[in-house]
């Protein structure tokens, strides 16, 4: 069955790419290894691990700005269709402390994200309660693993 991804038409619209910007997203193993499968860049080229041995995207400096290691000059993500997981649910990440999925106001549109929180809950559901408790410490929502 196909994963539910948030539609991508929402950021299109407002031609936004404002979570590519300083982005913190976590990777699964089966991102790092597809990722890497696909283009041929070793996983320790756009990725490193977190002192909680998590698996994050690297960012790279463009034109003076922190940006995903897979941006494009155009705002165009080079990897649209293996991105990572969390990727395909952003702006719905996991609120810690509260167990449910939330947007992440980070997101200037992400009221308009709302209507899809129900359908990406079932998705996060599905993955290991210790994957989401370890990410980002407890103070503030995170990315969904
Ligand atoms: S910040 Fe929100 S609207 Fe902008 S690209 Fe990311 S998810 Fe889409
Ligand atoms: S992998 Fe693509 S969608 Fe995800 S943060 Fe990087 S550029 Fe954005």
């Amino acid at each position: 069955m196909t994963k539910m991804a948030v539609p991508g038409n929402i950021c299109q619209k407002n031609k936004c790419h404002h979570c590519c910007i300083e982005t913190e997203m976590l990777l699964l193993k089966s991102d790092a290894s597809r990722i890497s499968k696909s283009t041929g860049i070793k996983t320790s080229n756009f990725s490193f691990m977190t002192k909680e041995n998590q698996r994050m995207l690297k960012n790279k400096t463009t034109n003076d700005e922190k940006v995903c290691f897979f941006l494009e000059e155009k705002g165009r993500c080079s990897i649209y269709d293996i991105r990572p997981e969390g990727c395909t649910y952003y702006p719905i990440i996991w609120d810690l402390i509260n167990q449910h999925a939330v947007t992440d106001d980070y997101c200037p549109y992400h009221e308009e994200f709302k209507e899809y929180i129900e359908n990406i809950q079932s998705n996060l559901d599905k993955h290991p309660r210790h994957l989401l408790e370890t990410c980002f410490g407890s103070e503030r929502a995170c990315h969904p693993f």
